[in-house]
């Protein structure tokens, strides 16, 4: 059995709802997990949204141009009176208890961020109740897993894999007859048993967690990309998909805007050992990327990027021969809640990079204390991900040769076996990236 998970624009209109059941119709009895339809999470935020300000008549507008949508999608999706009643019944579930939300605020009760995750989970739970009523309609015989009935976090909000083990199994072990399982993805509950969800994109998650739990033997996300390309494809030609990956390569990348995965979704399948396969909706025979704990040595997988990259630079003889230097240094950035990417030390220096400015005027001010500080704006951290254990020699002199004159503010090397990170200057990164190509993949 395998579970596969299918994204808001996989799902994002009848067509498209079709065709998904198309695909997982031919293959065989597996759980499909999906997300809510392409918009509408983001709409449920913005009825959030104005009723955490008390703007009732803005919540109203959009709760009904949402609604409108769905009446349409019924209407397109399901063929029988019986479909279309037992889908609108749910549906309506869903708007009315959103609208008993709006009578509160009415009452100027406060709104909540419990509340909050309840509207959010509406999403998941439409896509899943369509999807359901279309494949009653061509007789399948499909079984609904409810997420807020198994899928459980502790107050980290760390899934509790045993319970969700127990009572998934229970679940599934109910229905023998069986074809197909359904369950939403992104939507949990919290240890108090309230509804909350994995975090926004926590449909991989979902997916990952099942797989895991139940020691599946694959976990698919199915998505319109034909898996994770060896470099971005906005900015450089002849791209390939990356057949095969190593976990601790697709993590190295996830942090790098390879926005297919989600980086939490690496790790119960990492740790359950349960290949985790990114395959295209739209190209469903292209094999895709497959992601497991055994890929090929000695070979440079892909080149990532990520902008708005700010470093900062503190130097200070106080930093020569003593201990204790760098941890205050960290200890700044941990206050003020900003985490550190990449790290160059020297005797007399450090420089870290961020990728988020809020908190850098009280960091800079602060970190003055210890040594002079300076700030570079707008770069870039270009990761280079592969095999690259630090026997294997070469890789490094090729990757910054390749960059010829562009000038390297930073490198970060030997920090895991699998990648390099460069900092370059925003102007730079397309050529660089175009560079990198040309050396290490032809
Ligand atoms: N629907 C949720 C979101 O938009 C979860 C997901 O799509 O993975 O964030
Ligand atoms: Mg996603």
């Amino acid at each position: 059995m395998k579970v596969l998970k299918f994204g808001g624009t996989s799902v994002g209109s009848p067509d498209r709802i079709r065709h998904v059941a198309d695909l997982v119709l031919e293959r065989g009895r597996n759980i499909v997990v999906l997300s809510a339809m392409s918009g509408t999470t983001n709409s449920l935020v913005e009825i959030s949204e104005y009723l955490y300000k008390g703007n009732i008549p803005g919540a109203q507008e959009t709760l009904n141009a949402l609604e409108a949508k769905y009446d349409a999608v019924v209407d397109a999706l399901l063929t029988t009176v019986g479909g279309r009643a037992e889908a609108l019944k749910a549906i309506e579930r869903s708007w009315e208890m959103i609208r008993t939300y709006f009578e509160r605020a009415d009452r100027r009760k406060p709104f909540t961020e419990v509340q909050e995750k309840e509207i959010l989970a509406q999403g998941e739970l439409i896509s899943t109740a369509l999807m359901f009523a279309h494949l009653r309609e061509r007789g399948i015989r499909v079984a609904m897993l409810p997420a807020l009935s198994f899928m459980r976090t502790f107050d980290s909000g760390e899934p509790d894999m045993a319970y969700i083990r127990e009572k998934l199994s229970i679940l599934i072990e109910q229905q023998p007859e069986a074809e197909l399982f359904l369950t939403q993805g992104f939507i949990c509950r919290d240890s108090s048993g309230k509804v909350a969800n994995l975090q926004r994109g926590g449909s991989d998650y979902t997916a990952s967690i099942i797989g895991a739990v139940l020691d599946l033997d694959e976990i698919q996300i199915w998505t319109d990309i034909d898996g994770m390309h060896n470099n971005d494809p906005r900015f450089v030609e002849g791209t390939r998909p990356v057949s095969r990956l190593h976990f601790e390569e697709a993590a190295e990348l996830a942090y790098f805007g390879a926005k297919i995965l989600h980086p939490n979704c690496v790790l119960p399948a990492k740790l359950h050992n349960i290949p985790v396969r990114l395959l295209n909706t739209m190209q469903p025979e292209a094999p895709g990327t497959i992601i497991c704990n055994t890929a090929p040595d000695g070979t440079i997988k892909a080149i990532a990027a990520k902008d708005g990259i700010t470093a900062i630079k503190i130097k200070s003889g106080r930093m020569l021969l003593a201990y204790g230097f760098l941890h205050k240094v960290f200890e700044t950035f941990e206050n003020h809640r900003t985490s550190i990417d990449m790290i160059a030390t020297s005797e007399v220096g450090v420089t870290v990079t961020v990728d988020n400015e809020a908190r850098l005027a009280a960091i800079v001010d602060e970190l003055k204390a210890f040594g002079t500080v300076s700030v570079d704006h707008d770069m870039v951290i270009l990761c280079i991900v592969g095999d690259l254990e630090w026997h294997n020699a070469g890789y490094e002199a090729r990757a910054v040769a390749a960059l010829g004159d562009i000038p390297i503010r930073m490198i970060s090397y030997g920090g895991s076996n699998y990648n390099i990170s460069v900092l370059v200057r925003k102007e730079d990164k397309v050529e660089a990236l175009r560079r990198l190509s040309a050396s290490l993949f032809s």
